[in-house]
């Protein structure tokens, strides 16, 4: 009896644990100091980074990624609060192939989001500085290696896509209602629920072909760099109501909100990032500049008439 009670008081203990990292250090080591237990973490190839479209590479010979079963309808798939995030196991019966051939099968994919104060975003890559509200991270590891475990300590075993989801007020997206609504069901960590009916292929952006592409690692310990990244140029969009209810739907191992749970961007150091299209200033900037130019030419077409009415 006594071993009983030793054994089950063992298990509460295990659960209640502190987690062996976070971001904040609210509740296990702090993000600045993953490297102490996770040498990897102050590695030269980390993630996420900073896209820079300046300099990104323009390579013409990155064809769009061959993506295979990510529309099947019908799935009924795992999702499950891990203290960190929630996450949703993904059958590896999907899967894309890289420009060189390599095919990657799916393991899962999670979200990274912010909401710590009121519209804090919670992307992990940024572009231009830029953060976007949300990030979906799927996760895939390299068919040769048969299983996810064989391949995630390889130097080539990991590839992930990453989906950047912006927020526009009333754009509710429905292909998002089902992964929401089933968030309550994971409200605490270890809770597990299932999903019916989601077409993961309805939850990545319109437009799958444009990617920016880089050699990088896991953006969680072990951070391990053996990521060959894949982040789409364009992004999905969920209404702002979708987005609150995202950032307050999970809690952590002490039932606090599961918040900003993005990591910060790593410096490139000698990395290249290529993307398969080339770099163009955005319709914003085009704006911008287009007012910036009418405004100029207003004033100038006024001191030409001044001058004219001096002259008279
Ligand atoms: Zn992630």
């Amino acid at each position: 009896m006594r071993v009983l009670v030793s054994v089950v008081s063992l298990f509460f203990l295990g659960i209640q644990a502190l987690s062996e990292w976070s971001y904040s250090g609210d509740d296990g080591l702090e993000e600045s100091r993953w490297p102490e237990k996770y040498p990897s973490c102050g590695g030269e190839r980390q993630s996420p980074i900073d896209v820079k479209r300046r300099e990104v590479h323009f390579s013409s010979s990155l064809l769009p990624l061959h993506m295979v079963n990510y529309e099947e309808e019908g799935l009924e798939l795992s999702m499950t609060n891990n203290g960190h995030t929630v996450q949703i196991t993904l059958p590896n019966t999907m899967s894309m192939r890289d420009s060189d051939g390599t095919v990657y099968r799916t393991k899962q994919m999670h979200f990274h989001w912010g909401g710590r104060d009121s519209e804090i975003s919670g992307s992990e890559h940024t572009i231009d500085g830029m953060r976007h509200a949300i990030e979906i991270h799927l996760v895939h590891f390299n068919e040769k290696y048969e299983t996810y475990e064989k391949a995630v300590d390889q130097p080539d075993g990991l590839a992930v896509m990453a989906v950047l989801v912006k927020v526009e007020d009333y754009t509710e997206n429905d292909y998002y209602s089902t992964f929401i609504s089933e968030l309550e069901n994971v409200k605490y960590t270890g809770q597990t629920t299932t999903l019916r009916n989601v077409n993961i292929r309805n939850m990545l952006p319109g437009d799958i072909r444009h990617y920016y592409t880089y050699q990088g690692s896991l953006t969680t310990p072990p951070c391990t760099e053996n990521v060959k990244w894949f982040v789409f140029q364009d992004s999905a969009t969920i209404s702002k109501a979708q987005a609150e209810r995202i950032e307050n739907a999970v809690m952590d191992h002490h039932n606090q909100t599961i918040r900003n749970g993005y990591r910060r961007t790593q410096p490139l150091h000698n990395r290249v990032v290529e993307a398969n299209f080339p770099y163009s200033p955005d319709e914003v900037s085009k704006n911008h500049f287009y007012m910036h130019e009418k405004i100029s030419h207003g004033l100038k077409l006024k001191k030409i008439k001044k001058k004219r009415n001096h002259s008279h």
